[in-house]
């Protein structure tokens, strides 16, 4: 990747810019730098960004200049998952989201004439400032570091409303925590403050391990050295009632899955590369498991984003202590660390 000077347009009547403050790296980025999930090139990715309002269209209401927001992901606003409140159920954001233009095939961003493809989840906040839809930002309060708010628009909610809004743990029931990168410590945190008497953490890197336990983990299972299935068993006899998956790898659903007790939930919300398959054993789903996917913690941004605010004020998810600041010129080095596992959330500063 390289850092360039490109045209961004002015803002529609429905449009705002924001100066980008800081942007978190996530693994969707690398996914769609690789091509194992398409997009349109040449582009700008970053999807977690937060920064300050400095222009605004003409028919925007609901921010104006010199607020501090942070983006989230795009939907259409008008399908029935849209007016229910569901805006992460939108069939229409895939395409919203990975086609690199407006709704009218228009780029946001322009290079001596040529496209260059913009609003990745109607983003691209890998720069110093975005042009986005004004529906897309949500404000936030004094005192939350905007530097380090993007992952608030993407990997914390993915995680914590899996649990919060997806799994709904019951207070003292037991939940596995498959993955703990941003997404999986924020299930971590979740699953914690719903009162669940056992979370477990599983993970490959020890390091990461280790962090779980300022999230909320009570038990920790380091993967390449024991099996994690055995493992759950050993801690929760019969098998933890709901297991999230948050970290892409194919075997982890499985093992996911094989954790959870005879009516356990698993949900799924790891992203493997596009065409993979899991195998998941007939007799055990034939039990009465549950397996089930949500994308974007079925979050409604500008409802739950607040709440997520409101936990961190409380010291529930600190973001801080999974955050670490990069330039945007050293955004190789970020990527590769977020690639190798080195850091939990590289965060770009323009
Ligand atoms: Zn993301
Ligand atoms: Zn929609």
């Amino acid at each position: 990747m390289c850092v360039e000077t490109v045209e961004l347009d002015d803002p529609r009547p429905t449009e705002i810019v924001v100066e980008i403050a800081g942007c978190g790296v996530c693994h969707t980025d690398l996914s769609f730098r690789d091509g194992s999930w398409p997009y349109p090139m040449p582009a700008v990715l970053g999807h977690e960004g937060a920064g300050t309002v400095i222009a605004t269209g003409s028919a925007v209401r609901s921010v104006a200049v010199g607020d501090r927001v942070v983006l989230s992901f795009g939907f259409c606003g008008a399908c029935d998952a849209c007016l229910s409140g569901a805006p992460a159920n939108c069939p229409n954001a895939p395409l919203i989201n990975m086609r690199g233009t407006r709704d009218d095939g228009s780029t946001t961003l322009r290079k001596n004439g040529e496209p260059v493809h913009g609003s990745f989840n109607t983003q691209s906040s890998f720069a110093s400032h975005v042009l986005t839809e004004e529906r897309y930002a949500t404000k936030l309060p004094d005192g939350v570091p905007l530097e380090l708010a993007g992952t608030l628009g993407c990997g914390v909610p993915t995680g914590a409303g899996a649990v919060l809004n997806v799994l709904r743990p019951r207070p003292g029931s037991t939940v596995a925590v498959f993955g703990l990168g941003a997404v999986g410590l924020s299930a971590v945190a979740a699953a914690r403050l719903s009162g669940c008497s056992r979370v477990i953490g599983v993970d490959l890197n020890p390091a990461r391990l280790e962090l779980a336990r300022e999230f909320g983990v009570t038990d920790i299972i380091e993967a390449g050295a024991e099996d994690p299935i055995s493992a759950i068993h050993q801690i929760v006899p019969g098998g933890v009632d709901g297991a999230i998956e948050a970290s892409g790898a194919k075997k982890a659903l499985s093992d996911a899955f094989s954790s959870t007790s005879l009516t356990g939930t698993t949900v799924l919300v790891g992203a493997a590369p596009v065409g993979t398959t899991y195998e998941i054993d007939s007799v055990s789903l034939l039990a009465g498991r549950t397996l089930r996917g949500c994308t974007m913690g079925l979050a409604n941004p500008r409802v739950f984003i607040p709440q997520l605010v409101r936990m961190w004020g409380q010291g529930l998810l600190p973001i801080e202590k999974m955050s670490t600041k990069f330039k945007l010129s050293e955004i190789d080095a970020a990527l590769a660390a977020a690639a190798d596992g080195s850091v939990v959330k590289p965060v770009l500063i323009p």
